[in-house]
């Protein structure tokens, strides 16, 4: 079921969505060579507590994984997809990394995810994320009231595939409100004019999961929460937290 939020809902949200916001663009500039996705995901939860926000990741449990999520953020680095689980790897010059992390405050959720290179990008890499970039601009600008679900779908695999990317479709975006998981779905590829029409007061994050080999297969790591590429070509992840409302798409995750 479809749970539409009030405006002051939204505006509760947009706040949930800025803690988001601030973890990532910490992390972002804490990223560095050297530096562990243990140690950004020590910058991520500083910034949660100083908000005074709750991890929706931390202890996270749902039915396909083995184990409660044991961070507040997801780092999945080069062939990770997604789901990567922080650890005490270091940061190596070239590293594509996509970090994902959530906050709830005052009992809403936002949810958002960025992929960036640390230290020199290989040009292949810059393509890919720049590529996972405008396909999330693209599904965004879809969400708009009188578009349904799958415009979104459409308008993100269409950026995808017509780069040449793969898409990881077992997983993709969702609604978000109270729980981080909420209906409806939000597929990473679909037919136009189809599925659940858009109205003002839906939340959700739409989140494209690009594969650079042009594939769509990968696999679960030995953790049983890293999702890898099974060509072992590299990955990209971006995700937005939006509002659809009367007037146009509102970014609640929207990094200053
Ligand atoms: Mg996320
Ligand atoms: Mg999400």
């Amino acid at each position: 079921m479809v749970e539409l939020k009030t405006d002051p809902s939204i505006d509760a949200m947009y706040e949930a969505g800025q803690v988001v916001a601030r973890a990532l663009t910490a992390v972002r500039e804490a990223a560095d060579v050297g530096v562990s996705l243990l140690e950004l995901d020590e910058v991520a939860h500083d910034v949660l507590r100083e908000a005074g926000a709750s991890s929706p990741f931390l202890g996270y449990r749902p039915s396909f994984a083995p184990t409660p999520f044991p961070a507040v953020i997801c780092a999945s680095v080069n062939d990770a997809i997604v789901h990567g689980v922080p650890t005490g790897r270091r940061l190596r010059d070239g590293d594509l990394v996509s970090i994902d992390c959530g906050a709830a405050l005052n009992g809403w959720v936002g949810d958002s995810a960025i992929s960036f290179v640390v230290g020199r990008a290989r040009p292949q890499d810059v393509r890919l994320v720049e590529t996972a970039e405008r396909a999330l601009a693209a599904g965004i600008a879809a969400a708009v009231v009188g578009n349904r679900v799958g415009d979104i779908a459409h308008a993100v695999g269409t950026v995808c595939r017509g780069a040449g990317y793969g898409i990881m479709d077992d997983f993709g975006g969702h609604g978000v409100g109270r729980r981080m998981h909420e209906d409806p779905a939000i597929p990473n590829e679909g037919r136009p004019g189809r599925g659940l029409p858009l109205r003002h007061g839906m939340v959700i994050a739409i989140e494209p999961m690009l594969i650079a080999g042009g594939g769509d297969d990968y696999h679960v790591a030995p953790d049983g929460w890293t999702l890898c590429t099974n060509d072992g070509s590299r990955a990209a992840h971006t995700e937005h937290t939006v509002a659809v409302t009367d007037n146009g798409p509102r970014v609640l995750t929207q990094r200053g």
